[in-house]
């Protein structure tokens, strides 16, 4: 199966291609279908495997899908949430995001926003990015905590929870934090867990934060 075959657009299977991404690695092969399909996902997959095109092209299809649906007013969003354990790690995918968007919205589709919430960062840009609409956040929990506290930006809408390195972010002690950010989802959430380990710690914060979930193990 190819990125075609997958039903993505002409205009993303070329930015995949212009990085080199040229047929879908193994944890791509399996978790992309199924993320698409909606299921809730257990990946045990380490960096270098791909993993993280698994969430973003979901997660930029359904933005996009639901962008030209119903274009968002000012202060609405996100529909994703990537919750990571490193500033570094927000970054690297932000900037992945982004590089993808860029060519569809040349190929003239809606602009996709996305913003960082990470310590270290003005609260000041991300905010910028909320008041215009923000589709996607790349957040690390301490941070993300603080704006839902200060309402400056809700999940009523957000459709997709990704947890990228679930056991870094567990043995950082993120977990309180992680299902506080559970409580202030409204709208029905697909889950999607990733680590490059599955220690019964995290078994067990899967099987309480998941539903029927597929496991993708490459
Ligand atoms: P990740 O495991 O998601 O952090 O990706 C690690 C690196 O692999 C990144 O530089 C990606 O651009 C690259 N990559 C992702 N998917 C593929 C693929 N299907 N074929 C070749 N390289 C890929």
């Amino acid at each position: 199966k190819s990125f075609a075959d997958m039903k993505f657009p002409p205009c993303i299977v070329k930015a995949l291609q212009k990085k080199g991404i040229e047929k879908p690695s193994p944890i791509q092969m399996q978790g992309i279908p199924a993320a698409l399909q909606g299921r809730d996902m257990i990946g045990i997959a380490f960096t270098g495997s791909g993993k993280s095109m698994v969430f973003i092209l979901p997660i930029i299809m359904f933005s996009l899908e639901q962008e030209k649906k119903l274009p968002f007013m000012n202060n609405e969003g996100p529909y994703g949430l990537i919750i990571v354990p490193s500033r570094e790690l927000a970054k690297q995918i932000k900037d992945n995001i982004d590089y993808i968007c860029k060519f569809t919205e040349a190929d003239g589709c809606p602009e996709i926003r996305t913003c960082l919430a990470i310590g270290g960062e003005p609260v000041a840009t991300a905010l910028q990015v909320i008041r215009k609409g923000v589709h996607i956040m790349v957040c690390t929990p301490g941070r993300l905590i603080d704006m839902l506290d200060k309402k400056m930006v809700r999940l009523d809408v957000c459709r997709y929870l990704v947890m990228d390195e679930a056991d870094r972010m567990i043995d950082m002690g993120f977990e309180e934090d992680v299902r506080t950010i559970y409580s202030y989802f409204k709208a029905q959430r697909q889950t999607l867990l990733f680590s490059a380990t599955m220690p019964k710690k995290i078994q067990n914060f899967a099987r309480s934060a998941l539903v029927k979930p597929v496991t993708v193990n490459v």
